[in-house]
């Protein structure tokens, strides 16, 4: 496989753009190599400017949940698109896709329409604070809630609870205000609820975290924190960028049958444009400005191209759950094909699967949190992706990401991606 016109793209790129890339991770440096330029990209495939072809398991990070390039999603952009790219006024399309998600999600009474996932989840901790008057947070180490300063706070070291921050260029200060958890612990989680807990504003988590690789919650574990939050009144965050209209229609909370005071998403409701929003109990929501004293504006929010981009895929998907079911047996499949794979050439790995999202973690030991999945072997990953690119399969380029399952992937792009990996094991086991 050639990748020279991609290799001197970014070359050119790196002249004009910090480290050539717009997201630190499509860099591709914990993989060793460049990026790829993407020319374009049609069901389950991209395609990069030195005329590669790919089955995409990436998938934007999480939006193109029905495939690039689907029918309805961009027949509705055009459309938008001819009356007039933004009013910054209101229109019917906002009403339309905050109506489907308030239909869809129960513990979502009323929605505000953000521009990303990091906007979404930022707002949602701001009204915590706002509503319960308190400025502790609980995070949980390995989750990922976007880059604003709350939330880029990462465990201290030693056995002390509090913080440290986890960027250059946040204050310090930061960090007092957020208490970093291990993910699945229930001691600790009680610990700091008996500690702290009329402290604590809000608890934000990915109700299966993803950003770590996937790491699925234990079971009770969500039941917990929900039981704690309301015990001390603080207000539980469900950040469901990644799973919102993922896991099931309803999301991870559907899926886990749980109510949150304030749910994030991302990703998947904006159809591939850049959108966000968060959304919760009314008497919360009530608190957001205009209404209430927590201000948060968006000059973008509510684009009629990104909400008709969202309300076509949302709406799809309303007519069409048995895509759930049907993404969930191609997790199936993949998964027990990698398994049986990596025994047949006795290579350890341990393989964590939530419906359409899955991480293949080079580790002998069950991967439950931030610890465990740090306890990879990374370089093992590395050429791990990198062989399974040159066989047509694009890889989220880090161990601590998800492969995307979606309902544009055949038969024959899994078949094809299970042979790939049978290749890259057989050859990993004479590495
Ligand atoms: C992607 C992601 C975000 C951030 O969304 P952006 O649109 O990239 O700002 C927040 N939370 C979770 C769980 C995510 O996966």
């Amino acid at each position: 496989m050639i990748f020279a016109k991609s290799k001197a793209a970014f070359d050119e790129a790196k002249k004009y753009i910090p480290g050539g890339v717009n997201s630190p991770v499509r860099a591709f440096k914990s993989v060793g190599t460049h990026p790829l330029f993407i020319e374009r990209a049609e069901g389950s495939r991209i395609y990069d400017i030195d005329g590669n072809e790919y089955i995409d398991f990436v998938g934007s990070w999480g939006p193109m949940f029905l495939g690039h390039g689907k029918a309805c999603v961009l027949d509705a952009v055009r459309k938008a698109a001819d009356n007039g790219l933004s009013f910054g006024a209101p229109c019917l399309k906002e009403t339309e896709l905050a109506k489907r998600i308030c239909d869809i999600v129960p513990c979502v009474d009323v929605v505000r329409m953000v521009n990303s996932g990091t906007e979404a989840t930022m707002s949602a901790i701001r009204l915590a604070r706002g509503f319960t008057g308190r400025d502790l947070i609980v995070k949980f180490e390995g989750c990922y809630h976007g880059h604003s300063d709350s939330l880029l706070i990462k465990a201290g070291s030693g056995a002390a609870t509090f913080s440290t921050v986890s960027s250059a260029g946040v204050p310090e200060d930061f960090a007092r205000h957020t208490l970093v958890l291990p993910y699945n612990d229930l001691d600790a989680l009680s610990d700091a609820f008996e500690n702290y807990g009329d402290m604590i504003a809000g608890v934000i988590i990915e109700p299966v975290a993803g950003n770590m690789g996937v790491v699925p919650p234990k079971d009770g574990y969500l039941q917990k924190i929900r039981e704690l939050t309301s015990e001390y009144g603080s207000v539980f965050i469900v950040d469901e960028v990644m799973t919102g209209f993922r896991l099931s229609l309803s999301g991870a909370l559907g899926l886990f049958n749980i109510d949150a005071d304030i749910v994030t998403f991302g990703k998947i409701i904006g159809g591939g444009m850049p959108v966000g929003a968060y959304g919760g109990r009314r008497e919360i929501m009530e608190f957001v400005s205009p209404q209430g004293p927590v201000y948060q504006a968006g000059t973008l929010s509510g684009n009629p191209i990104a909400m008709a981009a969202g309300n076509a895929q949302i709406e799809y998907l309303q007519n069409h759950t048995e895509i759930y079911d049907e993404v969930n047996k191609k997790g199936e499949y993949l998964e027990a094909d990698f398994l049986k794979s990596a025994a047949k050439y006795d290579i350890p790995i341990r393989v964590n699967r939530v419906g359409s999202m899955l991480s293949v973690f080079f580790t002998d030991t069950d991967v439950t949190d931030f610890k465990t999945a740090s306890r990879c072997d990374t370089e093992r990953f590395k050429t791990y992706f990198n062989l399974m690119l040159e066989r047509g399969v694009y890889l989220a380029p880090s161990q601590f990401e998800a492969l995307f399952i979606s309902d544009a992937h055949t038969d024959e792009d899994l078949e094809k991606t299970a042979r790939a990996f049978e290749e890259t094991i057989k050859i990993l086991k004479d590495c």
